[in-house]
């Protein structure tokens, strides 16, 4: 059977990556989150003093990016695939809110985009793969057979991430996760390279009501459609 690219875009905490990673499994192709990949980035930067405590020196960091490795490994009794840097699983790490206040900052700097939107195309270059991230199906896969662009009130996002967030024993306030959602939100659609915004073709999906189940389920009909289309 032909194996299709499946790109997912959307807001900060709509559960894109949970969908992705289950309609991946679904389908037994390969899931790649490409914010883990601006996250590993940004923790490399906040660890080596480029950003962060009031300090920003983001052109040191753009000189060291060749000297910056990111692996996805698999792990088999998780299922899924965790994030190295430099050779160390930092999965856990990138995922605190201290992380998420400075990605999309990072995330804004040409040469991160241009080296990590390489890495992606790389990735993704036999196909069988679900993607997901911001610019995934306007610059990363402008080709991919299905676009998906997820939407959800930011009231919604934050709920759901301030609950993950708690769940992994942050000490974290619905408004502060809030606040972060927004700013990111503004910045990842306002920035000068790749901004946020839903590719033509995409297929708009609000989730701010609909429950995990129903969502994967659409989202796969939706997949098992486009596959019958194209083979
Ligand atoms: O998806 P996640 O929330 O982990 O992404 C973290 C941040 O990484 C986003 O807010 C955005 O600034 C950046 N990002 C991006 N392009 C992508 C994926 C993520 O700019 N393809």
């Amino acid at each position: 059977m032909q194996k299709i690219a499946i790109a997912i875009d959307g807001y900060s905490s709509t559960g894109k990556s949970t969908l992705a990673k289950q309609l991946a499994k679904a389908l037994t192709y390969k899931y790649i989150d490409t914010g883990a990949m601006y996250r590993a980035i940004t923790l490399f930067a906040m660890r080596n003093g480029f950003i962060g405590n009031g300090r920003e020196s983001l052109e040191a960091l753009v000189k060291l990016l060749p000297n910056i490795t990111l692996n996805f490994v698999p792990n088999e009794e998780l299922g899924f695939s965790e994030m190295y840097l430099n050779g160390e699983n930092v999965e856990k790490d990138i995922r605190t809110l201290e992380v998420s206040k400075y990605v999309s900052r990072i995330a804004e700097i040409g040469q991160v985009r241009h080296m990590l939107v390489e890495m992606q195309k790389e990735m993704g270059k036999e196909k069988g793969i679900v993607m997901d991230g911001r610019d995934i199906g306007t610059v990363v896969f402008p080709d991919a057979e299905l676009k998906v662009f997820m939407t959800a009130s930011p009231q919604a996002r934050a709920t759901r991430r301030y609950k993950e967030l708690l769940d992994r024993g942050e000490q974290v306030s619905y408004q502060e996760v809030l606040e972060n959602v927004q700013k990111r939100d503004y910045i990842d659609s306002h920035r000068e390279f790749s901004p946020l915004r839903k590719a033509e073709d995409a297929i708009e999906f609000d989730n701010s009501d609909m429950g995990l189940v129903e969502q994967f389920d659409r989202l796969h009909s939706i997949a098992l459609r486009c596959l019958e289309k194209v083979t």
